[in-house]
């Protein structure tokens, strides 16, 4: 295998995770992919490396990213974790198409570089280990979506095609995206060593130590780890919180909330089945395979709730009394509403959240369900309702029940002093205008797998910046037309 000395220094590079005992991970290399195409590198994530642009363009990058060369002294290594899959518990489950790289101390700190789609490992079970274009592209553009949208979330650096045929339920070609967290952790790596003390605390001081040194509890000759423990849950679970809270506002349903898919660092992880809302249904359910509607919009955050308690259960082990960590998870709700209504406030262009709103915001919610009124014009629009009130009430098949509640809605706003073109202006950076709607990812999909990356280039570029009205683009801004075919998405990928 390849060493890519030239893209880092030295003394950059390294793989914590592999300071772990050796039961937590497997070290093998990626399969590279063959004939490997670079179909997009993204700037803003290669910054986070410190790598500059013309960097991306190298053959040593392509190779990097196409699992053909490794950092330079570091093995890959796949992780082991397990976790509970649509409710019930799954057990083992680990990366089983994803090899870490290793890390690199970049100009705002260190980052994890993780191959996904890169070739089977020993927790593949029956998988074989590769991800295809269409559900790469789909974690590519969604992850600097969110990004652009201000979300945590792990970000994407590069998408590499290829020639090889996978079978899914047609046959499509294998792709690979390279992606960047600080750590990819999952609550899931906790739950498998659920009853193993010795292994859990070591995991414990693993994470504490890098990325929550203040959770630490004790000294260092006598480390408290059941306090440690339950300082951290209390930090991830507020971390979740208002995670959730930001999906909540701009209408993304992640679709698979498994406790495998949950970052310890409350970042977005694993776009498979995700999906922003076009028309909006509180109960919309956005992956095809959850036929009991367990991940529909409105259940996000209980089930964040639900999985954390579940990462709770197996700190136990630690000698952790339950009545504590039953209290580190008992702020996950306020910290819910608090984000939440303060995001709202900002939606809306309140100067704060008076507890009399949550009924104009409940019936502002009923209105859009009611009238499966697109979440994200809705809105993007209310902003400007002063001068083109028209563009706004077109939205609702009956205006009149719109107009009620933009007057109730209109006696409030008059109740604060702040200019009205300063709220307008405050409210286009709080409500996007544009989002990564299926169909615009679908369009981008099947230019790529027909050798086009214009699409990617062009939702790329729009949607790192959401929230900028651009000239020529109108219709990216635009719901799918109400006759275009439904897009059905699910968890093949
Ligand atoms: P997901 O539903 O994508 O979060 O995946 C759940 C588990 O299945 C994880 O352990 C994945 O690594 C594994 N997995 C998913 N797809 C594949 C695949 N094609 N090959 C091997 N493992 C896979
Ligand atoms: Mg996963």
């Amino acid at each position: 295998m390849l060493h890519t000395s030239h893209l880092f220094a030295a003394d950059q590079t390294h793989c914590s995770f592999a300071d772990l005992p050796s039961g937590f991970y497997t070290r093998l290399a990626p399969r590279p992919l063959t004939q490997p195409q670079l179909l997009h590198a993204n700037p803003a994530a290669a910054a986070l490396l410190g790598l500059p642009e013309s960097v991306l363009r190298t053959a040593e990058f392509l190779d990097l990213c196409a699992g053909n060369a490794q950092l330079p002294g570091i093995t890959p290594l796949a992780t082991v974790y397990s976790g509970h899959q649509f409710g019930v518990w799954a057990g083992q489950l680990g990366d089983g198409r994803a090899h870490l790289l290793g890390d690199v101390q970049g100009p705002l700190g260190v980052q994890e570089i993780q191959l996904k789609g890169s070739g089977r490992t020993p927790y593949s079970r029956m998988g074989d280990g590769w991800a295809v274009l269409r559900s790469s592209v789909r974690e590519y553009l969604a992850s600097e979506a969110m990004a652009g949208l201000g979300i945590p979330t792990t970000r994407a650096l590069a998408l590499v095609g290829s020639q090889d045929r996978v079978a899914r339920e047609t046959l499509e070609t294998a792709a690979v995206v390279t992606r960047l967290a600080p750590s990819f952790v999952r609550f899931g790596h906790f739950q498998h060593w659920a009853r193993s003390a010795a292994q859990q605390e070591i995991l414990l001081e693993y994470v504490v130590s890098h990325w929550f040194p203040d959770c630490f509890e004790g000294t260092a000759s006598q480390p408290d780890w059941p306090a440690t423990a339950c300082r951290l849950l209390k930090e991830i679970s507020q971390r979740t919180a208002r995670l959730m809270a930001q999906w909540q506002l701009v209408g993304f349903c992640h679709g698979v909330m498994n406790t495998d898919n949950m970052s310890i660092l409350g970042l977005t992880l694993d776009y498979g089945p995700y999906g922003f809302m076009d028309a909006f249904q509180a109960n919309h359910i956005c992956n095809h395979t959850d036929t009991m509607g367990r991940y529909a919009w409105n259940t996000q955050p209980a089930v964040a709730q639900w999985n954390l308690t579940r990462l709770a259960e197996s700190l136990l082990c630690l000698g952790c009394a339950a009545t504590d960590l039953e209290a580190a998870l008992a702020g996950f709700e306020s910290t819910f509403l608090q984000a939440y209504h303060a995001g709202l406030a900002q939606k809306f262009g309140l100067p704060d959240w008076r507890p009399e709103d949550a009924v104009l915001g409940d019936d502002w919610w009923a209105l859009l369900h009611a009238q499966q009124a697109d979440f994200t014009l809705a809105f993007r629009y209310l902003s400007r309702v002063d001068t083109r009130l028209d563009d706004w009430l077109a939205l609702f098949p009956q205006p009149d029940a719109a107009r009620a509640w933009l007057a109730r809605y209109q006696a409030r706003l008059a109740d604060s002093s702040q200019p009205a073109a300063q709220r307008s202006d405050g409210m286009d950076q709080a409500n996007p205008l544009y989002v990564l709607r299926n169909h615009l990812a679908q369009q981008a999909i099947q230019a790529a797998q027909q050798g086009d990356t214009s699409e990617i280039d062009r939702l790329m570029d729009l949607l790192q910046h959401p929230y900028t009205e651009r000239p020529g683009l109108a219709s990216y801004a635009r719901p799918p037309s109400a006759d275009a075919p439904a897009l059905v998405v699910s968890c093949s990928s």
